[in-house]
């Protein structure tokens, strides 16, 4: 569903990432681990299309990310993403939030899109919110929106950049069991995350990376319990 070929990322003259090469299949999660600044975000937004790669390519089911304009619009309405700050419109409400993208980009009817918005909100356990707005909801319920929000598009893959390290400790449960339960109904996602319980066992597959290089792909199972490269085993042995 995604395939990330050779990517390299520049920052200036900083390479933040080196030649990644990562592949996604249709309802397949990666969790994507490593130490700060080794490029995680980075690579979720060359995907995205928040930022352009400098040399290698990015295909979502077949696609190749176009360079600008309403093309690549498209594609970025493919690939959904959650951010670690939610990123929800204030001065909207919940519902709105949701049905934006999809009466702007996808021209759907406003009613096409209420209904599926309260589908979505009964998926992610809010359905009585549609009205507020994001500021009278808990950071868990707000991060829950913006979940509802990215697949409002139907994303052809999900990217959540540590979707709960902003949260309090007791709401990153609920926003990890929504994402399991999406994960489970056959989204293919890529979770930048820090809860490596979760990357343990909601996750496919294990990328690590370090340094701008993806270093380690392997089952959660060996990756946890025998990680192949220095550099992971070197990290797990600080979060674990
Ligand atoms: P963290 O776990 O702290 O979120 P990360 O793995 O997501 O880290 P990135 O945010 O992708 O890492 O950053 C990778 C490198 O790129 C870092 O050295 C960072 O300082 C640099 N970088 C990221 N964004 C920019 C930018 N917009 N301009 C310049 N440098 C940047
Ligand atoms: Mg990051």
């Amino acid at each position: 569903m995604v395939r990330i070929q050779g990517v390299d990322k520049y920052f200036g003259d900083h390479q933040v990432l080196h030649h990644v090469d990562l592949d996604v299949a249709a309802a397949e999660v990666v969790a994507v681990v490593g130490p700060s600044g080794s490029g995680k975000s980075t690579l979720c937004r060359c995907v995205n299309g928040l930022e352009r790669p400098d040399r290698g390519s990015v295909l979502v089911d077949g696609v190749t990310q176009p360079a600008e304009g309403r093309e690549l619009a498209r594609f970025r309405a493919d690939t959904g993403m959650v951010f670690q700050s939610f990123n929800l419109f204030g001065h909207l409400t919940v519902e709105q939030n949701i049905t934006l993208a999809p009466l702007r980009v996808r021209g759907v009817s406003r009613a096409q899109a209420r209904d599926r918005a309260a589908e979505l909100l009964e998926r992610v356990g809010l359905a009585a919110k549609a009205r507020a707005h994001p500021a009278q909801l808990s950071g868990g319920q707000q991060q829950r929106v913006a979940i509802a929000r990215a697949l409002a598009m139907d994303p052809k893959v999900l990217l959540c950049d540590e979707p709960t390290s902003a949260l309090d400790p007791e709401m990153v449960q609920e926003v990890l069991d929504v994402l399991a339960a999406v994960a489970a109904a056959g989204t293919a996602m890529i979770v930048v995350t820090h809860e490596m319980a979760f990357a343990r066992e909601v996750a496919d597959r294990v990328a690590f990376m370090d340094g701008g290089r993806l270093l380690e792909e392997a089952s959660p199972d060996a990756f946890f319990t025998a990680p192949r490269h220095p550099r992971a085993a070197e990290f797990l042995s600080k979060v674990l």
